[in-house]
């Protein structure tokens, strides 16, 4: 069976939000918005995201770390805020895995984001429905888009090319390399929801600074009429390892 996925390389990922706001734009004018907003500029602001980037502080001064992590539904191969649902309102597809809801039948109870343990159900206030990632269903089923635009928004957005999209039970396709490759992890496995989004590890890179590059000899505020030339050390390949 196939089950659609993303797979986020957190060692790239630079916390821009140009995939959250991709997947704002595109998702509030298709067919699973509109996403609301509340009190967007005001003191207490509230709004739907399916998709959205949490940064953390890691280790200790002075070895600390930024660690951007974004998150949304990860369509778990076993989600078990579809069977709770008592109205049929959430499913999984069985063509491709994608977990979704039907805003038609959805009561609004909540037993869903009660039940699901990553905390990326959006319970539109406004609409008075649930909502969440679609893995941009209309995008990547489309047949009228281009071939090559027919991956979820926010693949197509990040500069960084953290976010890799395809089939997780395709051995060839490019997430399962890269999870094969990288060492990709599920999120939380000890719950046994199977998660099928996965995350690739941030890796350890290593600097080596040269005390004579400390100074910018090209600084062109220090020289006056020159324009930046090359200067000591432009091209040395060891200063990241
Ligand atoms: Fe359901 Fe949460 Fe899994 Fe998404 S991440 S399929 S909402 S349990
Ligand atoms: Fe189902 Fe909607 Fe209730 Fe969630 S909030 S359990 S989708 S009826």
């Amino acid at each position: 069976m196939t089950q659609l996925a993303l797979v986020i390389d957190l060692n790239v990922c630079v916390g821009c939000h140009a995939c959250v706001t991709s997947c704002k734009q595109w998702n509030t004018s298709g067919s699973a918005g509109y996403l609301s907003d509340m009190d967007p500029y005001g003191a207490d602001p509230n709004g739907t995201f399916f998709n959205r980037v949490q940064t953390f502080e890691v280790g200790e001064f002075p070895n600390t770390q930024t660690v951007h992590f974004p998150k949304s539904c990860l369509h778990c191969e076993d989600p078990p805020c579809v069977p709770v649902c008592p109205t049929g309102a959430s499913y999984k597809r069985a063509e491709d895995g994608i977990v979704l809801v039907d805003y038609d039948k959805c009561i609004g109870c909540k037993y869903c984001t009660w039940a699901c343990p990553y905390g990326v159900r959006e319970f539109d206030e406004q609409r008075k429905v649930m909502t969440k990632c679609t893995l941009c269903v209309d995008r990547v089923t489309s047949t009228v888009l281009p071939e090559p635009e027919r991956k979820p928004a926010c693949v197509l957005a990040c500069p960084a090319n953290a976010r890799l999209f395809g089939d997780v039970h395709d051995p060839d396709s490019e997430v399962s390399r890269a999870i094969l490759e990288r060492g990709g992890y599920p999120l939380m496995p000890e719950w046994g929801t199977k998660p099928s989004n996965h995350y690739l590890p941030r890796r350890k890179t290593e600097l080596h600074i040269h005390p004579e590059d400390l100074e910018r000899h090209d600084n062109p505020l220090k020289i006056d009429g020159q324009l930046p030339g090359s200067y000591p050390g432009a091209g040395r390949e060891d200063y990241a390892t």
